[in-house]
């Protein structure tokens, strides 16, 4: 695996013969990487030529500055990973190769897209998430890009970027890669102790039970029912659980027919904030 941090060695090493004119999947990523990563990388690997990966903490979808700062910082474990992975290419840029500071942010218009569930827990989140992603984009130059499902909001305001600004990149939604009790693996895991992770298994299993019982029960007494056995998280606070179609993810309180809808979950375990979804009818 060939590692680069400027945007002009990056460059070069695209130019070299192995990799010249190939299909490129990219993976965007913080760093602290897991299995839901490789996830990602595998696919990649078997649609593309060659994978892309960058490993950039983004700090302009941060709204909460304690929070930047304790998020995980995993190098040398992850460039292992990666070159297990079979990773091609490692991005690993600085803040200043990404946003250069004579350039402005973007701001991105997003449909609503991102007022709702984290855009509205975590104001300015996805206008930060776009302008990382669209860097990234223009400087990996892919020609598709795997994103999570875990992330289903950002999944979906990508998807709506990317088509909007015409990028001609084909954007990917990958499965969501889960520890053995269900908890979504995730990077800031590593802040939770070994209890917490356990006892976190009941956000899958309380989006587990919303599925088997969505033909029984009202919507609203879903939401109760699994808002009721989050509570049941030691040392957790609830920030959302709601039901919501899947194209405009508007809440939705009943049922229409035909509908896709997914529950969303955002939960504090041990102050830190997990977050996990499930489609309620696929
Ligand atoms: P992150 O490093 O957390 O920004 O995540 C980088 C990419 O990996 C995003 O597209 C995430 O949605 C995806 N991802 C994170 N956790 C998982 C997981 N458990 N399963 C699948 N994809 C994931």
């Amino acid at each position: 695996m060939q590692v680069t941090t400027t945007i002009v060695e990056y460059q070069k090493t695209i130019e070299q013969t192995s990799f010249k004119n190939l299909k490129i999947g990219f993976v965007a990523t913080m760093g602290a990487l897991h299995q839901g990563h490789v996830t990602l990388i595998d696919l990649a690997k078997k649609e593309c030529d060659i994978v892309v990966c960058s490993i950039f903490i983004n700090p302009t979808q941060f709204n909460n500055p304690d929070d930047f700062a304790s998020y995980p910082k995993t190098i040398d474990k992850d460039i292992t990973l990666l070159q297990q992975a079979n990773c091609d290419i490692l991005f690993v840029p600085s803040v200043e190769e990404v946003f250069p500071k004579e350039q402005k942010l973007k701001t991105y218009s997003l449909n609503g897209l991102d007022l709702l569930f984290e855009g509205e827990k975590r104001p300015g989140h996805f206008n930060g998430v776009c302008n990382v992603v669209h860097r990234l984009f223009q400087i990996i130059e892919p020609q598709k890009a795997y994103f999570g499902k875990k992330d289903f909001q950002q999944l979906a305001i990508i998807q709506h970027m990317s088509n909007q600004l015409n990028l001609g990149i084909e954007i990917v939604g990958c499965e969501t890669a889960r520890e053995t009790n269900g908890l979504a693996k995730s990077s800031r895991n590593l802040l939770l102790s070994e209890k917490a992770k356990s006892d976190a298994g009941i956000i899958y299993s309380s989006m587990k039970e919303a599925k088997s019982e969505l033909e029984k029960i009202e919507i609203p007494e879903i939401i109760l029912a699994a808002k009721n056995k989050l509570q049941k998280i030691p040392n957790s606070k609830i920030d959302y659980v709601s039901i919501a179609e899947t194209s405009m993810l508007e809440p939705i309180y009943k049922r229409k027919e035909g509908q896709k809808i997914v529950m969303l979950v955002a939960v504090f375990v041990e102050n830190v904030r997990l977050i996990d979804n499930l489609m309620l009818n696929e």
